[in-house]
């Protein structure tokens, strides 16, 4: 039998099979979608089984080495799903596959040096002798960190032939195993065993005594410390077949000794009842239709989603949620867990890699129905799906912006029509794309336009900053906002306030020569960091010492600009200094746990104002807080990026229904330096539709989504002119061969110009209808590739371009 494997190289030379003889031990055991360790010349590889065929004549094969999973990894779905992100992402096999399963699970290869066969230690040159003192064997990464300068020497070496190098595999998975210790025999049985047991064996009988009625099992060093006895008590009792002590796997479980009140379905509202009905009846009726959900804030969607899921349990299927990665707070976690208990694995990357390895198991081994986690999770391994949902379908996290270039709400669709089962996309913001694709009738249009109990959508306010300035008025906060934080401090009322990360964070500015702190390698600006006193590349990684002069004019007068959260804080502390705050952003919750914990200090009263970026955007649900201030509703209006005005309007559409979400009234104060864009002003009228027809005008004049489909081609290279050659070439290739009516943009200079000394150019192609083009652009790469293997040309695709960053 011969096992078609593709093994763990991303390259185009290898995207394809490769076959290897199973060996006859393993002929009953191997199945496709197992991973297996197999020889590809001088390396062992980790790879996946795709099929397995009887075939005679071959018998020069290698052998497949090792299997590495008792069971196989991937389903058929999973298999045949890959295949198809590949051909519709144009990346490689192995890396949709990569994708589908956790990190745990991927190889990671060790690179070692070794004298080749027939050579002798004596025909090296002395400084690489002396590392082959006592040892055969010498780890690439030992030479990389203490002698790097040798590097050049061993690889000389290496193209002589005088020594090889060795690619070792490891196998990251670790499972946490505990000895648990069962009762062996019946406990008629037993009871005789027990009376049999000498007077002097008294912790025996004590032991055994105890674990006769635990059919269950009882953890072994429980038992120990229970009854102050040793391992060999047990096996004692072992060696008499009374009990038997089993390695059992431990779950990681990330909420384990957390207590989850159980909530139990609420009496749904006329306008939820109605918006149910159907997807409740596609699940019936296992057929597939995509629904979108547009419900405002508060309108009840998750009420929607939970009982819809209650339906898919009922008739014994699974469902998959997914939320965006800033939403997967505990408070959403809890909504499910509350519901469905231990019937609902999370998965988020605030996970281990072996926590998420847990999770991830528990729906490979049927034990959970539900799936509740971020973008990846739309490949969990279920094999009798009846439901996906993706909350707020409209957020940019929902792409991958490395290979595979996928967004999950097509993966999400295509597992829907392959398992005959409904998805519904719910948002109070769709995206144009699929608030477009609704009024074409292609998806179900479900409304929710009141909020639950008719509470009222907050009122908003827009602030003229410029305004503010003229008057004399150099705060960040406008006079309003800060009267109405004053106001609800006094009340002992809670407000949020929000700054948005993206668009000019604080970086340095010299007052006199206007110079500003660049990244040596990355056209970027350097971000300044007040706790090392650094600046930093947000690109590469690279960081500088804060200068005190103008590197340019010598100046004294450089400092940061913009305004980061800390110097909100700061501000925060000068003006309102008895104000208890607490401050979410990237550097308060980097450390595990810490971004739950400040959530539930604010829930519990411990701070008067929650200050925070996007990651307090959605999902909070806090019944004190009132007020709602966004500091700079502009900052993402003026990113290059068509998608400016429609991430605004969403962000401001989040946010302020952050307020007023139960019994006290809610109110939003937006600060503004653009007053009079439609984002901001619609927002403020909490006005979806308007917004919508605006915006689709907009996109329709300048020919962008959804009105027509944009492919992105990046190029880079450390030298400009040969990226500019590449890609006026490319650029040249397409215009030969795609339609008339499609509009190929470029070659123009990425908006960000370079990144790691490599230049970046971009071409962009816009299309309406395009059947050719997977294939047109996959000739494309092959034509081209010897420039990449020969010149370092990078070519990237993205085939549906989110973003033109
Ligand atoms: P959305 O997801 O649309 O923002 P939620 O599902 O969070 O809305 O609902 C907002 C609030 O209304 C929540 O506190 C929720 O418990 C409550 N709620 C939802 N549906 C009902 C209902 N049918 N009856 C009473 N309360 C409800
Ligand atoms: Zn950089
Ligand atoms: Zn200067």
């Amino acid at each position: 039998m011969i096992a078609k494997v593709i093994v763990d190289i991303p390259a185009s030379n290898v995207n394809k099979t490769f076959d290897y003889l199973i060996p006859k031990t393993l002929e009953a055991s191997a199945q496709p979608g197992m991973r297996v360790a197999v020889p590809f010349g001088p390396r062992k590889l980790q790879g996946f089984i795709l099929s397995i065929t009887k075939d005679a004549t071959v018998s020069k094969l290698k052998r497949l080495q090792e299997l590495l999973d008792p069971v196989p990894v991937l389903t058929s779905e999973l298999l045949s799903l890959g295949q198809w992100l590949s051909e519709e992402t144009l990346c490689f096999l192995i890396t949709a596959f990569q994708a589908m399963i956790p990190s745990a699970l991927k190889a990671t290869y060790k690179k070692e040096f070794a004298l080749s066969q027939e050579q002798h230690l004596s025909s090296l040159p002395s400084q690489v002798m002396r590392w082959f003192n006592h040892r055969t064997h010498i780890p690439y990464d030992e030479i990389v960190t203490t002698e790097p300068e040798l590097l050049p020497v061993f690889q000389k070496l290496v193209t002589a032939g005088t020594l090889e190098v060795i690619y070792k595999m490891n196998d990251k998975v670790t499972k946490k195993k505990i000895k648990v210790v069962y009762p062996n025999q019946s406990v008629g049985a037993l009871q005789t065993l027990l009376a049999a047991l000498p007077p002097q064996a008294l912790k025996q009988k004590e032991v055994l005594h105890y674990v006769m009625n635990e059919r269950e099992g009882v953890v072994q060093s429980d038992l120990l410390t229970m009854f102050d006895a040793s391992r060999s008590t047990v096996t004692a009792l072992e060696k008499k077949g009374a009990v038997v002590v089993i390695d059992q796997e431990l779950y990681r479980d990330p909420f384990a000794g957390r207590e989850f009140k159980k909530t139990t379905p609420l009496t749904l509202t006329a306008q939820q009842e109605e918006s149910m009905r159907p997807m409740v009846a596609a699940v019936e009726e296992e057929r597939h239709e995509t629904f979108l959900l547009h419900g405002v804030t508060g309108s009840g969607k998750t009420e929607v989603y939970l009982q819809t899921i209650e339906a898919v349990l009922q008739k014994g299927k699974e469902a998959i949620v997914l939320v965006p990665e800033i939403s997967l707070t505990p408070q959403m976690v809890l909504r499910f867990k509350g519901r469905f208990g231990s019937r609902v694995a999370v998965m988020h990357s605030g996970l281990s890699a072996g926590e998420k390895y847990d999770e991830w198991r528990k729906i490979q081994r049927k034990e959970v129905s539900v799936v509740v986690g971020a973008r990846s999770a739309v490949f969990a391994p279920f094999e009798n799906l009846g439901l996906i949902i993706i909350d707020e379908e409209h957020e940019s996290s929902y792409k991958q912006e490395e290979n595979p270039r996928y967004h999950a709400r097509d993966v999400a669709i295509h597992r829907g029509l392959m398992n005959h089962c409904p998805v519904i996309l719910g948002s109070a913001t769709p995206s144009l794309e699929t608030y477009a694709r609704a009024q074409k009738g292609v998806y179900t249009l479900c409304e929710l336009l009141e909020r639950v109990n008719s509470r009222e959508l907050p009122a908003v306010e827009i602030v003229d900053m410029r305004e503010e300035l003229r008057n004399g008025n150099r705060s960040m906060f406008s006079e309003d906002l800060f009267a109405k934080l004053q106001d609800r401090l006094q009340k002992g009322e809670q407000s949020v306030l929000f700054l948005n990360r993206r668009g000019y964070s604080s970086f340095i500015l010299c007052r006199d020569c206007g110079y500003v702190g660049e990244c040596p390698h990355c056209d970027i600006s350097l971000t300044y960091h007040k706790k090392h006193h650094t600046l930093r590349c947000h690109y590469c990684g690279y960081a500088e010492e804060m200068p005190t002069n103008c590197p340019s004019c010598e100046s004294s007068y450089i400092r940061f600009f913009g305004t980061g959260t800390q110097k909100v804080e700061e501000e925060l502390a000068k003006l309102l200094p008895e104000a208890r705050v607490i401050r979410m952003d990237v550097d308060t919750t980097s450390r595990k746990g810490s971004h739950e914990k400040l959530l539930s200090q604010f829930g519990e009263g411990k701070a008067d104002i929650l200050l925070g970026t996007q990651m307090i955007a959605k999902g909070l649900d806090f019944p004190k807080v009132t007020l709602v201030g966004v500091l700079a509703a502009d900052t993402m209006l003026h990113l290059p990026d068509f998608r400016a005005s429609e991430k605004t309007f969403q962000l401001l559409t989040q946010v302020s229904g952050r307020a007023g979400r139960h019994e006290l009234e809610g109110e939003v104060v937006i600060q503004s330096y653009t007053v009079g864009h439609y984002s901001i002003e619609l927002a403020s009228k909490h006005d979806y539709h308007t917004f919508y027809k605006e915006e689709m005008a907009v996109r329709q004049s300048h020919r962008y989504p959804p009105y027509y489909y944009l492919t992105l081609l990046s190029f880079s290279h450390p030298d400009v002119l040969k990226v500019v050659d590449a890609s006026e070439k490319c650029a040249g290739y397409l215009r030969e061969r795609l339609s008339e009516r499609t509009l190929i943009l470029g070659p123009v200079v990425s908006p960000i110009a370079r990144i790691k000394d490599r230049y970046r150019y971009q071409v962009m192609i816009k299309y309406k209808n395009e059947p050719a083009l997977s294939r047109i652009i996959q000739e494309l790469l092959q034509h081209f590739q010897p420039l990449m293997d020969k010149e370092g040309l990078h070519i990237s695709v993205d085939m549906n371009a989110q973003q033109m960053m």
